[in-house]
């Protein structure tokens, strides 16, 4: 059945999703903070909406999916924010990656209104968003998430409640610690081979041979041999994500020792500029200080002590 929709951020992420939305049938009013962003949600159909309370004001359902904690609140419970229209019996479903005790006080305040609250973070980047298979990690009560299932079949091959509000967003964290740290320590064990003078296509054919082989790096490696760094995930958003995973250890009494060395490894990535690439971009910041690409082709694996030139970069 269709939906009147309220589409907010068309980011990376929501632009593909709510075009999915739009091709699919549903009614969306879209939303984004920065205008210019919704030609192509316009030619399929899509209403744009000046305000977050624009765009929830006829909605069955709001989709949220934008950076951070301060930018949910604010489209949420800010000027023109949603709570200004929310209608009674609505369904909220927030795909932001934010800190869990944040999602738990929205759906609060959407209970106010009458609504309902999902948190429902996404995995499965812009690739799994264009295709409609993105998996979500979903939070909140059962009767919603039912209800919520068209919604969620549109955009994904696998939909996983979780439990209760928060839990959906607290297994999102879990799951960035282990994909961030995991491509991190991806990077140094190439780095080192590299300066080593292993090729990294020959790396690869190993860890492909080995129990280290991931989906994740099997996807990351190609992009990172060109040096293509083109956003899939931002780097700024792992590294937010990963200080969001360090906040709930320090609240839950977890201790995390790689995921605090890690982190710091996006920060600096971050503060030289870097937060805007993808996450694999971590690679140059390591490169820089061991002296060396991890890239295909001659020249970028010299073995160490073969070559006045060893240390160089390139
Ligand atoms: P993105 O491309 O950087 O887009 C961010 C969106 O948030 C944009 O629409 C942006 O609007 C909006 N926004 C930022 N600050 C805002 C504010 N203060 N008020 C209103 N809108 C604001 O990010 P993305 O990759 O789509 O990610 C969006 C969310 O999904 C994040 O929480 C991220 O962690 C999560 N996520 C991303 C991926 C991925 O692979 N990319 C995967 C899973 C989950 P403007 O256009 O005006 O900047």
């Amino acid at each position: 059945m269709a939906e009147t929709i309220g589409f907010i951020g068309l980011g990376i992420m929501g632009q593909p999703m709510a075009l999915r939305l739009a091709k699919a049938g549903h009614k969306l009013a879209v939303y984004n903070r920065t205008s210019g962003k919704s030609g192509a949600l316009e030619a399929a159909g899509a209403r744009v909406a000046e305000s977050p309370a624009e765009a929830a004001r006829d909605a069955d359902v709001v989709m949220i999916i934008v950076s951070d904690s301060a930018a949910v609140e604010g489209v949420v419970t800010g000027a023109s924010g949603i709570l200004e229209t929310l209608r009674s019996g609505a369904i909220v479903i927030d795909s932001s990656t934010i800190i869990p005790t944040v999602s738990r006080r929205m759906a609060c305040k959407a209970a106010g209104n009458g609504a309902s609250w999902l948190d429902a973070a996404v995995t499965g980047s812009k690739h799994g968003a264009e295709k409609g298979e993105l998996t979500f990690m979903v939070g909140g009560d059962r009767e919603t998430f039912d209800r919520a299932q068209p919604i969620f079949q549109t955009l994904g091959k696998k939909i996983i409640y979780c439990g209760l509000h928060g839990l959906g967003l607290s297994a999102k964290l879990a799951q960035n610690v282990i994909q961030g740290t995991m491509l991190e320590s991806f990077c140094e064990g190439f780095v080192l081979a590299t300066k080593a003078g292993v090729p990294p296509e020959t790396m690869m054919e190993i860890i492909q041979s080995s129990m280290a082989r991931a989906g994740l790096t099997d996807f990351k490696a190609p992009f990172i041999f060109k040096g293509d760094f083109t956003p899939y995930f931002p780097l700024k958003l792992m590294h937010k994500d990963l200080e969001l995973a360090a906040e709930a250890g320090y609240a839950q009494g977890v201790p995390m020792p790689v995921l605090a060395a890690a982190k710091e490894v996006y920060m600096a990535a971050k503060a030289q500029g870097k937060g805007e690439q993808d996450y694999a971009a971590i690679v140059t910041f390591l490169e820089d200080l061991a002296g060396v690409k991890v890239r295909s082709g001659p020249g970028t694996t010299e073995p160490q002590g073969q070559s006045k030139r060893q240390g160089a970069k390139g």
